[in-house]
């Protein structure tokens, strides 16, 4: 559908003045990094760009090229409002949904915005005049690289460009590993370096500035790790007075539930994290092959994703989690079991 309507949306850009682009909640490196690929492309255009995302981000992705332009939501709400009510074109990356970006979802509802949805998530709401949406492909940064190609403006991709989206592509992908990734993907990346994406250097800064407090949760949350074997299934849970006592910060969970996966034999892996602040556990759910997590965290946990990758929430208290969670594993005998 974008390609048939590339011309129309070029139609759009050329008339539109001022532009915002905002990511998920709870925003991760693909939601950034394409957020701010497309607003160095938008910016260099000519165009008045803001990147407004709902919260803020782990540190780790905050030497991003244009980083400091961002703004958080939460921190300066009355001027993102005013921003969001005089924005002609208003991008929507890495969500299908407005409730999946928090307390802006209101302000998003009721402006008059021409609004673009560029995402790679299952069953895409129906809110933007213009939705490329497509869950086969590994990330939205690889879409955004897609769409500047579409506008015939491959040659406009900077090095700030290329390192964004090539930052994106490389969480999203688990640097490349997951079913997800194509010779697609793997031909934008090699533009991407062609372009001046410095790939040593990226995967340097994403995986390789961790604290020893994060590094020492993560030895409380191996050593909290709990295996099924009937139901080829290992789950970490992570309570609020631990993430405390390693004085948790934004970002310090991320990766852990891929812990799990890397058993022999397990096939559905599994966090809880207890968030007391929210009054809720947080869960992310990830997968190997045709075991479907994006559908059982929409069945049972109030959430969704992709198939081998998603995330929900429980209102119950960690441990009661834990119990609805193991109740319901025979119901997946079926694809679960050998
Ligand atoms: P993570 O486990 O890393 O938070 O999320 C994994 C995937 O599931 C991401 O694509 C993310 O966007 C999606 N996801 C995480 N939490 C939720 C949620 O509460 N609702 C929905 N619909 N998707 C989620
Ligand atoms: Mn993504």
């Amino acid at each position: 559908m974008i390609d048939t309507r590339i011309l129309e949306i070029t139609a759009e850009l050329d008339g539109a003045e001022n532009i915002v682009i905002v990511p998920h909640r709870g925003p991760d490196g693909d939601a950034i990094g394409s957020s701010l690929g497309l607003y160095h492309f938008l910016k260099d255009k000519g165009h008045q760009v803001q990147v407004i995302a709902p919260n803020d981000y782990p540190h780790f992705l905050k030497w991003l090229p244009g980083n400091d332009s961002v703004m958080i939501y939460e921190q300066e709400k009355a001027k993102a409002d005013e921003l969001i009510s005089q924005a002609d074109i208003i991008f929507t990356l890495d969500f299908n949904h407005l409730s999946r970006c928090g307390d802006m979802e209101l302000p998003l509802t009721e402006v008059d915005a021409v609004f673009v949805m560029i995402d790679h998530h299952q069953e895409p709401a129906d809110y933007a005049a213009y939705t490329y949406s497509d869950s086969e492909m590994s990330s939205t940064c690889e879409m955004v690289y897609n769409f500047i190609n579409k506008l015939r403006a491959n040659k406009n991709i900077t090095p700030e460009i290329a390192t964004c989206l090539y930052a994106g592509i490389m969480t999203d992908t688990g640097s490349f590993r997951f079913s997800s990734t194509s010779s697609d993907t793997h031909r934008a990346i090699a533009d991407l370096i062609d372009k001046g994406a410095k790939n040593a250097e990226i995967h340097n800064n994403i995986f390789d500035t961790n604290s020893q407090d994060k590094m020492r949760l993560l030895g409380t949350a191996l050593s909290n790790l709990k295996v099924n074997s009937e139901f080829r299934t290992a789950y970490i849970t992570l309570s609020q007075e631990e993430l405390d006592r390693h004085h948790f910060q934004k970002g310090d969970t991320e990766g852990f539930v891929n812990y799990g996966l890397s058993l022999e034999g397990i096939i559905f892996a599994v966090i809880f994290i207890e968030k007391e602040n929210e009054d809720l556990v947080k869960i992310s759910f990830r997968s190997k092959g045709d075991f479907d997590v994006n559908k059982f965290a929409r069945a049972h946990f109030n959430g969704g994703g992709h198939i081998n990758a998603a995330g929900g929430r429980s209102d119950l208290s960690l441990n009661d989690t834990v119990v609805k969670f193991n109740r319901l594993l025979p119901e997946y005998r079926e694809k679960l079991s050998k």
